[in-house]
């Protein structure tokens, strides 16, 4: 149910507005994709100013999360922090992005540095922002500096101005703030569609996790969706700024907006793949009708859910709470949704008319984007809760708090085991009962964090942060903490249980960003279809699959029509390869190709990424991410930490002990056959990451080496610079 915005409370906000910058400009036109055109903006002393993009950022960064990556270093130094004025954030939709044709093309990709890990963190979002913002003339949005008071910036993409006004009373959170700001700028019902913004939440004030919202309003439910740029407290960093919303507005969007060279192309490999969904999607994964949670009751049956801090990987009640059936209950069936225009694939789903059972907004009916299965898995199953009405209720205030629901399951589950663990009490928490499954308590220290008060502020920094402050302040055994804390690098984990895939436990750990999904997700080939069996070939997917991934977020995509729907000829092809679904990977080279006007081919696509990716390596060692221990991996994403743990899979371990370790477990004590599985484990982990850096070119110790760079061509003085006191 859609917020509505009186007459009288936009008069409020309009005359409340103190103008501090406006400026006139003529929008460059999308040429073949790019307008070759950042706007920067200084919010300490409201500069704007448009930049050219030089030829040579475009070879070696293609746009999206490359653009970021780029804009970013040249703002930043070594030393800087992520409260740091200089700081940026950038956001910036890639070449591809803005056409119509193809299922999941309206992607931005949003880099800043992170408050949780200290370095480079990319996050892929959907929502109208991003395409609408290079119709508007820019490749990319460059936002540096602190403002002094709450401030929007607005973008009007047909007009052709630019302002930076006081905002003092609009309301911070996302649900209604992005409802005021449309109804504020829009000339009528129909000019809202013309409207995107982003914001964030108050809990991103208090907290690590703070995440964006991007906007796009949704014709037949008249309500704002927001989508979420969620990992690694862009929000937070967002608001730190003071900036309360970027607002942009263009009309005109069209099938050939983003000037591509063959548009004839770009349709017919669309079509084709709206064809695959079509015929496909209900008999493979039903993603227009129950989304990405359509993994919820899957992972459980593989052993692969995380419940109870990722202890374990099934439970008893998983399909009543993410199953098809009942997600499909409070869902919106009858209107599939896509977040950018021409996607069919169209999961973006919602519960609507959703009564809020707490917190300052109880008693009102909502819209609730999602949930996603990171959702459910996050503040659901790995916090031992196993109600959809929960998940409802914690997700919307997820989002319109602005904060990341990866990262608040995941610590909540980390301060619940600890609570049950006796390493913390109601003293330290305030009160609060924080045991599994114990869901007032969870949505209580959500409020708290909005607030800004209570156990809800020391919840808030993150894991890494927590185990620090338990272990300063209540003498908690650090061991058991680094062990059973899911983070890596100070992100918490996405929410996938690891230990029986050695890969996946490479794709989390080996990461640049930290333990995130979207770089790798190797588990089905490596554990269920054991398609990766030496450490050579789990290797080689810890490279193809980050490179490829990579691609998405130069381009503005979305990988989820990539392979959550699979065409015919992809019963025909054998071994790993089909987990690349290898017609789909064409066309995306196609889909370049006919934008551009380039001539990629495969290979090339892989290259493309790993300039980018090396570069952004090359950037955490620069911001001082060095050695393996920036790779180190908890324990229980390896294995069993507690006996508990091993002893829920007892049969398993034993089983694997005998054939794989070559030790017979018979007449072992538990606490022995525990210390031989973790020194194979850990020592197995060992074994891959050397692997997976000699594969990609780098150091035992993960630096990218010279000759490396040379060979790929990301060997800019700067990056060099970085990199070469190592080989000395
Ligand atoms: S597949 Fe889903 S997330 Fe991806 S673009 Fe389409 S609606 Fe958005």
């Amino acid at each position: 149910m859609s917020v509505v915005i009186a007459k009288e409370r936009v008069d409020e906000m309009k005359s409340s507005r103190r103008v501090l910058k406006t400026l006139e400009y003529t929008p460059t036109k999308v040429q073949k994709g790019y307008t070759d055109k950042t706007l920067y903006i200084n919010l300490t002393d409201n500069q704007v100013e448009f930049k050219d993009i030089p030829a040579v950022v475009k070879e070696k960064f293609i746009g999206g999360k490359g653009y970021g990556l780029w804009h970013l270093w040249k703002g930043v130094n070594a030393d800087t922090k992520w409260n740091d004025p200089e700081n940026e954030i950038v956001i910036s939709p890639g070449p591809i992005a803005g056409i119509t044709q193809y299922p999941g093309a309206g992607k931005s990709l949003v880099v800043s540095i992170s408050p949780i890990t200290g370095t480079v963190i990319d996050s892929n979002v959907g929502g109208h922002f991003g395409p609408l913002m290079k119709f508007s003339g820019f490749d990319a949005l460059e936002i540096q500096g602190k403002a002094e008071k709450d401030v929007v910036v607005f973008i009007d993409g047909n007009k052709g101005t630019i302002s930076i006004e006081e905002a003092p009373v609009e309301t911070v959170d996302s649900h209604i703030l992005a409802e005021e700001l449309t109804e504020m700028y829009a000339d009528d019902e129909e000019d809202k569609r013309h409207i995107s913004v982003v914001s964030s939440g108050q809990a991103a004030e208090h907290s690590y996790i703070g995440l964006l919202n991007f906007s796009f309003y949704d014709k037949r439910k008249k309500a704002q969706r927001l989508k979420q740029a969620g990992r690694g407290g862009i929000g937070t960093v967002f608001r730190d700024k003071k900036i309360k919303a970027l607002i942009v507005k263009y009309k005109g969007v069209k099938g050939d907006s983003n000037a591509p060279v063959d548009v004839e192309k770009i349709k017919q490999v669309g079509m084709k793949l709206h064809k695959e969904v079509h015929d496909f999607d209900d008999e493979q994964c039903q993603m227009r009708q129950v989304g990405t949670a359509n993994l919820f009751e899957t992972m459980s049956d593989y052993d692969l859910l995380p419940v109870n801090n990722f202890q374990y990987g099934s439970h008893k009640d998983a399909a009543k709470t993410g199953g098809r059936a009942a997600l499909k209950k409070v869902l919106q069936q009858d209107e599939p949704d896509g977040c950018w225009f021409g996607c069919s694939m169209s999961c973006a789903k919602s519960a609507t008319a959703y009564e809020l059972q707490t917190g300052p907004y109880k008693g009102q009916k909502v819209v609730v984007d999602g949930p996603e299965y990171e959702t459910i898995a996050g503040v659901g199953s790995n916090c031992g809760i196993f109600d959809i009405d929960y998940v409802l209720e914690c997700n919307f205030y997820c989002d319109t708090y602005g904060v990341d629901t990866i990262s608040f399951g995941t610590l909540t589950a980390f301060a619940m085991e600890c609570f049950e663990r006796g390493v913390i009490d109601k003293e330290v928490t305030q009160g609060l009962e924080l045991t599994f499954g114990n869901k007032e308590a969870a949505m209580e220290l959500l409020h708290q964090m909005a607030r800004g008060d209570g156990f809800g502020v020391i919840a808030g920094k993150g894991v890494r942060e927590m185990r620090k402050l338990f272990v300063r302040e209540y003498g908690a055994d650090e061991n058991l903490l680094l062990d059973i804390g899911m983070e890596s690098k100070g992100l918490e984990y996405s929410q996938y249980v690891s230990k029986e895939s050695l890969a996946q436990q490479g794709g989390y750990a080996l990461t640049n960003k930290g333990p995130q999904h979207d770089e790798a997700w190797l588990i089905f080939m490596d554990m269920v279809n054991n398609q990766i069996p030496s450490f050579d070939d789990k290797a080689e997917a810890l490279h193809y699959f980050p490179m490829f991934r990579t691609w998405f977020g130069l381009q503005g995509l979305c990988k989820l029509p990539w392979n959550d729907v699979e065409p015919i000829s992809n019963r025909s092809v054998e071994g790993p390869e089909a987990a690349k679904v290898p017609e789909h990977v064409q066309n995306y080279v196609d889909l370049y190709n006919a934008v551009t006007g380039n001539n990629i081919d495969k290979q090339e696509m892989i290259l493309q990424s790993e300039r980018v990716y090396n570069f952004q390596k090359v950037f955490n060692i620069r911001l001082g991410v060095v050695g393996i221990e920036g790779d180190r991996a908890p324990y229980r994403s390896m294995g069993p930490v507690t006996k508990e743990e091993f002893l829920s899979r007892e049969d398993r371990y034993d089983k694997q002990m005998k054939e794989n370790i070559g030790i017979d477990p018979e007449g072992k004590s538990l606490e022995e056959k525990m210390k031989i599985t973790r020194d194979f484990r850990e020592s197995q982990f060992a074994q891959l990451r050397d692997t997976v850096y000699k594969r990609r070119g780098w150091t035992v110790e993960g630096i990218p080496k010279v000759e490396h760079l040379q060979n790929i061509g990301m060997d800019l003085p700067e990056v060099l610079e970085v990199v070469q006191p190592y080989f000395k």
